[in-house]
């Protein structure tokens, strides 16, 4: 795997410069045993920082709830017996106190500590003054604004190394992944912070090991900084996240197929070739707007109809009759059933709103 300078934000933490950072260990903390035999094996890979929750946020009571503070001293071990930097998450101030206790080097906030201010208020407090690297995963609900308000609360209270990590979203709808990645989210909080490392969860978002790699290879054409990718010794037994769990030597081959691709455009051919295609997708973008506008002009004059005959705007036989016709048509062209089911609720959104505007006029 090529290895390079860091990206400038990880500046200060203490860490070697190579991209992707990875940060890997089990879910949780079991036993002694599986804690230092995973940072054993894990020395083989480009691992810098060991991971292990030890308070494990479960979503359902009767689960596993982590061992507690005795696997502290496990973390510790770890750092003594192989030199790698340890994480761990904290979900209310006493963590914090704990995990700090026992030379804890960095702590990470979870999705569903990220989206309560008030609980990230009070670990902002605990923490206030003692400046440790965080890193801060996203809210389990899509909202950039929560997420980035969480970090603006840390932040405030001194700490100035904080990355953002992605662990995907919570969807009601089925999809193929755990929690649905809704990339659009992590490209805008870089947008927004580009100050801040991206560190991508690809366990989390895939919930089953045959998609880690893809997911992990997506992150890394994002331009994301790091990896936080969960590892067990024998993933199958472990007692919390079984299916997504790999082994160490699992997650060497894994960063080993990853293609690292040039973030610089590079040479001036290619830029020009990138251009060009940017001009033409510039020109397709703006012909889509103008077939848009058509197609709420002919709305409004349907809402003029239904107004002046007494029908409702909703006709929800026409409706499925639509997305049935462009659910088959999208599939002979390629496009993915999500795709054309989102892109037909929006427009039929705007064509309701279009035709309701018309009716109380
Ligand atoms: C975890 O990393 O084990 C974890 C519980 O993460 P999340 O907060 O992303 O669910
Ligand atoms: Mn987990």
């Amino acid at each position: 795997m090529e290895s390079k300078i860091a990206s400038a934000p990880f500046a200060g933490w203490n860490i070697e410069a190579t991209r992707p950072l990875v940060i890997a260990g089990p879910c949780s903390a079991e036993t002694e045993e599986q804690v230092l035999e995973t940072a054993r094996r894990l020395k083989a890979t480009s691992t810098q920082i060991y991971r292990a929750g030890i308070w494990k946020p479960r979503t359902r009571p009767n689960s596993f709830e982590g061992v507690g503070v005795k696997g502290l001293k496990w973390l510790k071990m770890v750092k003594e017996e192989t030199g790698l930097l340890t994480t761990t998450e904290v979900a209310n101030a006493q963590h914090a106190y704990e995990a700090m206790k026992y030379g804890v080097d960095m702590l990470w906030i979870g999705a569903r500590t990220t989206v309560n201010p008030f609980t990230i208020q009070e670990i902002a407090d605990a923490l206030s003054g003692v400046d440790i690297p965080i890193f801060v995963k996203n809210p389990v609900n899509p909202d950039v604004e929560l997420w980035i308000g969480s970090i603006e609360r840390l932040q405030k209270a001194g700490i100035s190394r904080i990355a953002a990590v992605h662990r995907g979203f919570s969807s009601f709808s089925e999809n193929r992944y755990r929690n649905a990645p809704n990339w659009q989210i992590p490209i805008e909080l870089k947008r927004l912070r580009p100050d801040l490392p991206l560190v991508c969860d690809p366990s989390h978002i895939s919930g089953r090991r045959d998609l880690l790699q893809e997911v992990s290879q997506k992150a890394m054409d994002l331009n994301f900084d790091g990896l936080m990718i969960e590892t067990h010794p024998d993933p199958d037994k472990a007692w919390s996240d079984a299916k997504q769990q790999i082994t160490p030597e699992e997650l060497g081959q894994l960063l080993n197929n990853l293609i690292l691709r040039r973030t610089d455009p590079g040479s001036n051919g290619f830029l020009h070739q990138l251009e060009s295609l940017r001009c033409e997708i510039d020109r397709l973008d703006q012909e889509l707007m103008n077939i848009l506008q058509d197609r709420m002009k002919v709305a409004a004059g349907i809402g003029l109809c239904k107004k002046e005959n007494g029908v409702t705007i909703l006709q929800p036989a026409r409706w499925e009759q639509i997305i049935s016709k462009y659910l088959a048509v999208g599939e002979s062209k390629g496009f993915s059933e999500e795709f054309i089911r989102k892109l037909f609720m929006a427009i039929h959104q705007e064509s309701i709103n279009t035709q309701t505007r018309v009716m109380n006029e």
